[in-house]
């Protein structure tokens, strides 16, 4: 490209060069033909300077001149022959003077002459010799002017012709310089996409092949012998060979799919096995396309590439697998499984519609519910959640023992729940697990119940008691609020068991305890059983005579069961005998002095004649 630029560059220079040649050519034929006309002239104005001349300078001896006239000599005066040979020249034109002034000296060198042209007046001043002639050299200066307009033109048309060559060959310069340039551009474009073309074909693994289908021919690159670790000269260029490495029960699956391309000229993906050298079946992805059509437009020619893809197809099986046992653990999994934002529920699994059997579909479900902790309700124990919207999900990750209740037609269950976060891209989910744990709920809040209520009496146990008491105490210190504990003790029960039988005084204390339960149903009161005909009494925050009334009310409630014990003089019926400790300050109490109080209270009620209460006060 630099080299044809400076080749019309060189061309350029050298017709400038020849232009200069010939315009100095025709300039030197100008100034030549100008000499020879100044030296026409020059020599006219000596041939008349050296006429007046002799005349002039006739010697002096020759005192008379004869001039032959009309074939006389006639006398004549050298002075007056001069002028009249002036007058003669004058006639033609020539205007001389003789003069012996050299006019401003300019005549130094006697042997030369001086002349000057007038090109206004069209004049030859020559001096020489003490002669000054004027002569006419408008015919001289028309001829120079001539010439020089000559010249002129000449070097008009010629440098014209010069420089339109120039320009000429320089805008062929330019396009063939731009052709050339676009040429080489695409060319080098070519070449840079084929080596892209190639390199992308490595990169992706991909293999050539290309397919005649009316000759048979098949032809292939090395990356597609690669994949079947094959060998040119290990490969047939017809059809058949190809067909003969294909899996055949991937070739009956994909040619229909090929020949359907074929016929709707449409580009096709197919994924195969072809039978490697080592004997193993590897995976082929095959993309192909018609590149050439006959005339009625049948496809002639077809070309395409092929990629092993046997590591992903292995992994697409794992994957696949994987996701049938996922998509199994989830469907599937007894356990109510739900992908929620938090706010809004957004996937379910089977066990969810099993349990909603309301509800067919996700979509039926959220046009009447967001979120599933709508039907979260509190359980009697109150250790269940129960937070709404956006809370329930942190409360279960904040909890121990996460558990909700959902009462649901008419029926409560109990889950316990499990929650993970999943991260998405742009979100954050989280998978929520519902067990079903209703049964284990209740009985271990029955198990919970049996170990702090007594088994005969169905009231609270000695084990409650020693956990209560000195908590209950504690919480009217913090309080500052009145504290009472009773002992209650069944009047002569031994002279019952004996004389009504063990059975009959279980009776009498289920009796006794349910009468008295159903008198104890304050907050702030417990009644226990605290062994054997024993039981206990706790209540806070009331006056010494609300105690007192309260439980004699009690003492009269068993007496007015009327339960016949004919031993226990002098009542005829069961009675219980109490021993109160009350205080209104318990600031300084502590659990055993009140036990204790209690205890010598009760029997002194005994002591007294039983069936009765005695109280013992800031003990
Ligand atoms: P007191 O009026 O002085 O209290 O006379 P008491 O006979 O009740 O005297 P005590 O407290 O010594 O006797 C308690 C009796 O209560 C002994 C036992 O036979 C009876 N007893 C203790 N626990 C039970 C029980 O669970 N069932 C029955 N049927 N009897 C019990
Ligand atoms: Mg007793
Ligand atoms: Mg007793």
């Amino acid at each position: 490209m630099k080299n044809s630029k400076n080749k019309f560059f060189m061309i350029g220079i050298i017709i400038l060069l020849v232009w200069v040649f010939i315009e100095a050519y025709f300039y030197s034929i100008a100034v030549d033909a100008q000499k020879n006309y100044t030296n026409d002239l020059l020599k006219q104005a000596q041939s008349h300077y050296n006429e007046i001349n002799n005349i002039r300078n006739l010697p002096e001896n020759i005192k008379n001149l004869y001039v032959k006239k009309n074939n006389e000599f006639v006398k004549v005066d050298p002075d007056l022959l001069v002028h009249s040979l002036l007058k003669k020249y004058q006639q033609s034109g020539f205007y001389y003077t003789v003069t012996d002034d050299t006019e401003n000296n300019l005549d130094k060198s006697p042997s030369k002459y001086i002349y000057s042209i007038d090109k206004k007046t069209k004049r030859l001043k020559y001096f020489y010799d003490g002669i000054a002639l004027d002569m006419d050299a408008a015919f001289y200066i028309d001829r120079m002017n001539s010439v020089w307009l000559k010249f002129f033109l000449v070097s008009l048309l010629f440098t014209t012709f010069t420089f339109t060559l120039i320009f000429l060959i320089r805008f062929l310069a330019i396009k063939s310089v731009s052709y050339r340039r676009l040429s080489n551009t695409l060319e080098d474009k070519v070449k840079e996409q084929t080596q892209k073309l190639d390199l992308a074909f490595e990169g992706a693994g991909l293999g050539y092949w290309h397919w005649n289908i009316q000759t048979h021919e098949h032809e292939v690159d090395e990356r597609w012998l690669q994949m079947l670790g094959l060998e040119a000269d290990e490969v047939s260029k017809h059809e058949s060979d190809w067909e003969s490495r294909v899996h055949p029960f991937d070739y009956t699956r994909i040619m229909p799919i090929i020949q359907r391309a074929i016929k709707k000229k449409k580009p096709y993906v197919v994924e195969f096995r072809m039978l490697h050298r080592n004997g193993e079946y590897v995976w082929i992805q095959s993309s192909g396309a018609v590149t050439k059509v006959d005339e009625n437009g049948d496809a002639l020619e077809l070309s395409g590439t092929h990629q092993e893809i046997s590591k992903r197809k292995k992994l697409e099986q794992v994957h696949a697998k994987n996701e049938l046992y996922l998509k199994t653990l989830y469907e599937k999994n007894p356990n109510i499984i739900i992908i929620s934002t938090g706010k809004k529920i957004i996937q379910a699994n089977e066990a969810f519609f099993h349990f909603f059997k309301e509800y067919a579909s996700l979509e039926e479900f959220k046009q009447e519910y967001n979120c599933i902790c709508h039907f979260f309700s509190p359980s009697k124990y109150e250790d269940t959640i129960t937070s709404g919207e956006g809370e329930w999900i942190d409360d279960v990750l904040k909890a121990k023992e996460p558990m909700v209740r959902i009462y649901y037609l008419g029926q409560e269950y109990y889950f316990s729940v499990y929650v993970k976060k999943i991260y998405e891209e742009n979100a954050m989910h989280v998978m929520a697990t519902f067990n079903d744990i209703t049964d284990l709920y209740k009985l271990r809040h029955e198990y919970e119940e049996l170990s702090i209520k007594d088994a005969l009496t169905s009231i609270y146990n000695r084990r409650y008691f020693n956990t209560i008491f000195p908590r209950e105490l504690n919480r009217a210190k913090r309080a500052q609020e009145s504290f009472c504990f009773a002992i209650m003790d069944v009047d002569h029960f031994k002279l019952y068991n004996d004389n009504y039988g063990h059975d009959g005084g279980d009776e009498v204390l289920k009796k006794i305890t349910a009468k008295i339960e159903e008198l104890t149903q304050r907050s702030n009161e417990f009644f226990f059983r605290l062994g054997g005909e024993e039981f206990g009494f706790i209540c806070s925050a009331l006056t010494k005579e609300e105690v007192l009334k309260n439980i004699e009310n009690m003492c009269k409630a068993v007496e007015d069961l009327e339960i016949e014990h004919l031993y226990n003089k002098p009542y005829g019926v069961i009675s219980i005998s109490v021993g109160i400790c009350f205080s209104s300050d318990v600031s300084k109490s502590d659990v055993k002095n009140i036990y204790k109080n209690a205890d010598e209270a009760l029997y002194e009620a005994k002591e007294k004649g039983r069936n009765r209460v005695v109280l013992v006060e800031n003990c």
